[in-house]
């Protein structure tokens, strides 16, 4: 009902508009060339003249007045009537000539039409239009003026002044203003330069126009031509929007220079963007300096609270930096724990100083991560340039290697690059690289040192430990190669041939008699390989060894992540019959209390202990009696003296190992220590 009654309202309201125009337009009826009113916000012709009846193929005014044109008309048409709406409300007193081709009663009919804004009253504007039959357009002429209303690229005709002279819808739809020059739509100065030299005939480019909505970018061509009109030379424009596609294309730009968690610079972008600033520095005879930032103990922070919370460190720590960031700081993010700083300029080693200070206060400030306070120090090497390099690759490779520097003498601290730091590094590499060739050639030896049993002084199991038979150098002692074995990986490798070494030694002896224990030193690193249980099981098995008489002696640094994967890997040892033993105890975090949480079944005490007897008396008397309350037995590392192994005595201390009884020897020198213990035995 109410429906109906709106309707009702709706058409009373248009017929009054219609009498009223029929009134004031009374003059054009007698026109011979079809002129008409049109409503482009209802879609109704609300006025026609007589000639106008024949292009719209109507019978009368009332058919015609009542047509609802809107109802099956193409998107394309209502875009470009929605484009006129748009016109008008920009200049009202502008006027337009295009080629329509209507299809009243579904048969084209071709007009050349004139049309522009008409006011009714204050809120009533139309379309008044006036045509003319074009009798001279041919086919290719209709297909390509209707292709130009309808098309989305940005058509424009300039004179070569640079004045408007055409645009097309598309292009009207952006224009900020119909009589905008050449000069005001593009906003490159250069191609303008380029649309000023009569010796171009044809651009191309991609450029920043403006529109009424701002600035946005164009793909542009422009070819010279002459205006139909006035046969003038012009430039003929067209424009496609490309903004969607720059706008993603920076986004990826983004994307691929910046870190997605901390959004700092990435990698990528130091490689250009630091380069070229240190580039321009050099230029203008400055000096700067490059600082790598490495967090300490980043890992137990990502062990022990989980990934989340590294996560939310790093972008604190991020933070923190950025809040440092001056006019002459640039920050970057290279990956995981590590962030870059490029200082321009570098004013003194005081200023330099004092900006590493402020990192590190700024860094040590305790974080709360899931409840927990934490706190993280970072560990910091400075180069400098041009001094240490000058290209960026190369200043972050030392500053990289002080920062190591840094960190090995105690983290929380800063370095500066130097050359023996790099000379460092470089001997190192090539140790690492002999290494590599020295487990190929098979120049590692295991040597046995004995473990005596401190009440009958006899052995009862030896230590498996390491020498590398150098070809010039001769045996050189692990201290000198465990680490870099360590840091490039091959520990892996070098663990695993002495394991089988003392397997088959511990076979061949067992054959003979002497079914003596033999401990093996396993390096935290090899708790890392996912299939160290396996593949030591596997060596026990090719060589048809006893894992009850094997014990693997690890550092308490294993168990201080409280990793899962380690913990498991212990208990599968273990379960297989292996015994775990603690070295180097004392020297670390020496918690006794947790250590029964563990599989383990020996303590090694330290040399260092055995060797400060005196001082060390209440320590060592402290792990004897707490080792035996949790069931463990201990042994005494580096014993010298017979005084030293006395007080063992005294302690009740198990077994020893050292000097005074014998250093560790080879396979066939150990073989004659048994069959020596065995002589004594039998007399
Ligand atoms: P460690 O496991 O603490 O081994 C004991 C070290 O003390 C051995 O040094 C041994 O020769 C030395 N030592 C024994 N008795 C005495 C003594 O009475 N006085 C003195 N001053 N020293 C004594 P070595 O053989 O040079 O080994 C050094 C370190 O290298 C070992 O310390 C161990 O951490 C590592 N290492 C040796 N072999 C291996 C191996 O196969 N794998 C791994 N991961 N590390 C190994
Ligand atoms: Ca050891
Ligand atoms: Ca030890």
């Amino acid at each position: 009902m109410e429906q109906d009654q709106t309707s009702i309202e709706f058409e009373k309201a248009l017929a009054e508009e219609a009498a009223e125009l029929s009134l004031r337009l009374r003059e054009l009826e007698r026109l011979q060339h079809p002129v008409w009113v049109y409503d482009l916000d209802n879609a109704r012709i609300l006025w026609s003249n007589d000639s106008s009846l024949q292009v719209w193929q109507s019978d009368s005014k009332e058919e015609l007045l009542s047509r609802k044109m809107g109802t099956d008309m193409s998107v394309s048409v209502s875009r470009r009537l929605n484009q006129y709406k748009a016109d008008f409300a920009k200049d009202e007193s502008a006027q337009y000539t295009e080629i329509w081709t209507m299809y009243p009663v579904g048969e084209p009919v071709t007009l050349n039409v004139v049309f522009s804004a008409y006011r009714l009253n204050a809120d009533r504007v139309f379309m008044f239009c006036e045509g003319s039959i074009d009798k001279t357009a041919d086919a290719e002429n209709l297909r390509s003026s209707e292709a130009l209303l309808h098309t989305s690229v940005h058509i424009s005709l300039f004179s070569i002044a640079g004045d408007p002279l055409y645009r097309n819808p598309a292009a009207r739809s952006v224009v900020s203003g119909a009589n905008n020059k050449i000069q005001d739509h593009f906003v490159d100065p250069d191609l303008l330069n380029q649309l000023e030299d009569p010796a171009k005939d044809e651009i191309q480019a991609i450029t920043s126009v403006n529109t009424v909505n701002g600035v946005v970018w164009h793909d542009i061509t422009a070819r010279r031509c002459h205006d139909a009109v006035s046969g003038e030379a012009a430039w003929l424009i067209s424009e496609v929007d490309i903004s969607k596609l720059k706008a993603t294309e920076e986004h990826a730009q983004f994307l691929a220079e910046h870190d997605t968690l901390t959004k700092l610079p990435n990698r990528n972008y130091v490689s250009i963007y630091f380069q070229q600033q240190i580039d321009k520095m050099l230029a203008e005879g400055k000096a700067g300096g490059l600082i790598f930032i490495d967090l300490d103990n980043f890992k137990n922070v990502n062990d022990s609270l989980g990934h989340d919370a590294g996560d939310q460190l790093l972008v604190e720590v991020a933070d923190r930096l950025r809040s440092l960031e001056k006019s002459q700081y640039s920050i970057a993010r290279l990956g995981g724990d590590e962030f870059l700083l490029l200082i321009n300029p570098y004013e003194s080693e005081q200023h330099f100083e004092a900006i590493m200070q402020n990192i590190i206060d700024v860094v040590s400030v305790p974080i709360v991560l899931q409840g927990r306070e934490v706190q993280v120090t970072p560990s910091i090497g400075v180069a400098v340039f041009p001094n240490d390099g000058t290209h960026i690759l190369e200043l972050m490779r030392h500053a990289d290697l002080a920062m190591y520097h840094a960190k090995e003498t105690g983290k929380n601290d800063f370095a500066y690059f130097s050359k023996e730091l790099s000379e460092a590094a470089e001997s190192k590499m090539t140790l690492v690289s002999e290494l590599r060739s020295a487990l190929k050639g098979g120049q590692f030896e295991t040597f046995y040192q004995p473990r005596v049993d401190v009440s009958s002084n006899s052995i009862v199991g030896a230590e498996a430990l390491v020498r590398w038979n150098h070809p010039t150098k001769g045996m050189v002692s692990p201290d000198g190669f465990i680490t870099a074995c360590e840091e490039s990986g091959l520990i892996s490798e070098l663990g695993k041939v002495v394991f089988k070494d003392a397997i088959i030694a511990q076979r061949t002896w067992a054959e003979q008699g002497h079914d003596i224990r033999i401990s093996v030193n396993l390096s935290p690193l090899q708790f890392n390989e996912e299939h160290l249980v396996d593949d030591l099981l596997d060596i026990v098995a090719e060589h048809h060894g006893n894992p009850n008489r094997i014990e693997l002696e690890i550092t308490e640094s294993v168990l201080l992540g409280h990793d899962r994967c380690i913990i498991d890997k212990l208990h599968r040892l273990v379960a297989s019959g292996f015994e775990i033993a603690i070295d180097d105890f004392g020297t670390g975090y020496s918690n006794l209390a947790y250590l029964h949480r563990y599989p383990i079944s020996c303590l090694k005490i330290d040399r260092s202990f055995v060797n400060s007897m005196d001082s060390a008396k209440p320590i060592i008397e402290l792990i004897v009696a707490m080792a035996k309350l949790f069931g463990l037995y201990v042994v005494a590392e580096g014993v010298e003296t017979p005084e030293q192994l006395e007080m063992l005595h005294n302690f009740y201390c198990q077994e020893y190992q050292g000097y005074l009884f014998h250093k560790p020897t080879d396979f066939s020198s150990f073989n004659s220590l048994l069959i020596q213990k065995d002589i004594k035995n039998a007399a």
